[in-house]
Formats: structure tokens, C-alpha cells, sequence
């Protein structure tokens, strides 16, 4: 996926059952499960860094409530270019 990533989450290893909807249901395919074992003895989804969009599905899929949190990135800093009306007021 090209450009600055839009969103970002977390994952809370020991709430997630290793059910795989998260990963399932990503569009941009950017979650995996874990090969190791938590707690509960299943294989955690995970984050892979790089593609998220903070579109919230997996939050919307997953059936534990505290295991997904999104975020949505807020947009790249664009620096006001001469002649802009706001430029001009400054
Ligand atoms: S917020 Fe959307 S893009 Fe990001 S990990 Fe979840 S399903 Fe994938
Ligand atoms: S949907 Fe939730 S419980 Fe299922 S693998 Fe993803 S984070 Fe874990």
C-alpha cells in the first residue's frame, strides 16, 4: 500500500481467543496470528506494522471487548504554499 498509513491499533494479546475474524475480515490483509501461545493457549492476532487504514472492521468483528483498540492517524501536516488565503493572512 502506498502513502503514510491512516490508522494504527493494538492488540491486547491476553484478551484476544485467537478466533481469527480480525484477520479474516482486514481489507488490507495487515493481521496475522501469532505462531506462540498466550495465556489462554491460542495464537494471538497481531499486527503486522504497515497498511492499516483505521477502517475498524476488526474492532467491529472481534467478540472481545477489550482486545482491538483503533486508532485513525490524523492527515500528514500540509504546509501552506504561497498565495494561499491563508498564507495571505498571515
Ligand atoms: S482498522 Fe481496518 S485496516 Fe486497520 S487492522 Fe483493523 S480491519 Fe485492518
Ligand atoms: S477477532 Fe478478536 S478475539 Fe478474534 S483473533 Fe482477532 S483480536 Fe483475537
Amino acid at each position: 500500500m502506498s502513502g503514510p498509513a491512516r490508522g494504527n491499533i493494538l492488540i491486547s494479546v491476553e484478551e484476544c481467543k485467537g478466533c481469527g475474524l480480525c484477520v479474516e475480515s482486514c481489507p488490507p490483509e495487515c493481521l496475522l496470528l501469532l505462531p506462540e501461545l498466550n495465556a489462554y493457549g491460542v495464537h494471538p492476532a497481531h499486527y503486522t506494522g504497515q497498511g492499516c487504514t483505521g477502517c475498524g472492521i476488526c474492532f467491529y468483528c472481534c467478540p472481545e471487548p477489550g482486545a482491538i483498540t483503533v486508532y485513525r492517524l490524523a492527515p500528514p501536516h500540509k504546509p501552506l504554499a504561497q498565495g494561499d488565503s491563508h498564507a495571505a493572512a498571515l
